[in-house]
């Protein structure tokens, strides 16, 4: 429908030894890692949101040009999903992967 959804493809680079982390943090990409897998985290903000999501953490609509976060699985982009900021983190607060206070083995 809309041709301008098609990646923009603006990246023009000179010197790419040392514009790997910059592009990383420009990219709003990062990485966590979670009990269900590594996640892929992209955060978005906003003015490139162009129609509603639903929110799975909620089941709320978030709406246009809103920021937000883009999260998915790291082998499966396609399922890629919309939260609100603050429903991902609460998504991982309810998950904690590295505080294992409650599961801690005692023996
Ligand atoms: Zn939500």
């Amino acid at each position: 429908m809309s041709p301008r959804k098609a990646k923009p493809k603006r990246k023009v680079k000179r010197d790419i030894t040392h514009d790997d982390e910059r592009e990383l943090s420009t990219s709003n990409e990062s990485i966590e890692e979670h009990d269900d897998g590594i996640f892929v985290v992209r955060k978005i903000s906003g003015s490139t949101s162009n129609k509603p999501y639903r929110c799975p953490g909620c089941d709320q609509v978030i709406p246009m040009a809103t920021p937000h976060t883009v999260a998915w699985l790291e082998h499966d982009q396609s399922g890629r999903r919309h939260w609100h900021n603050i429903c991902w983190s609460k998504r991982n607060l309810r998950k904690p992967k590295v505080e294992r206070t409650r599961s801690a083995p005692r023996y």
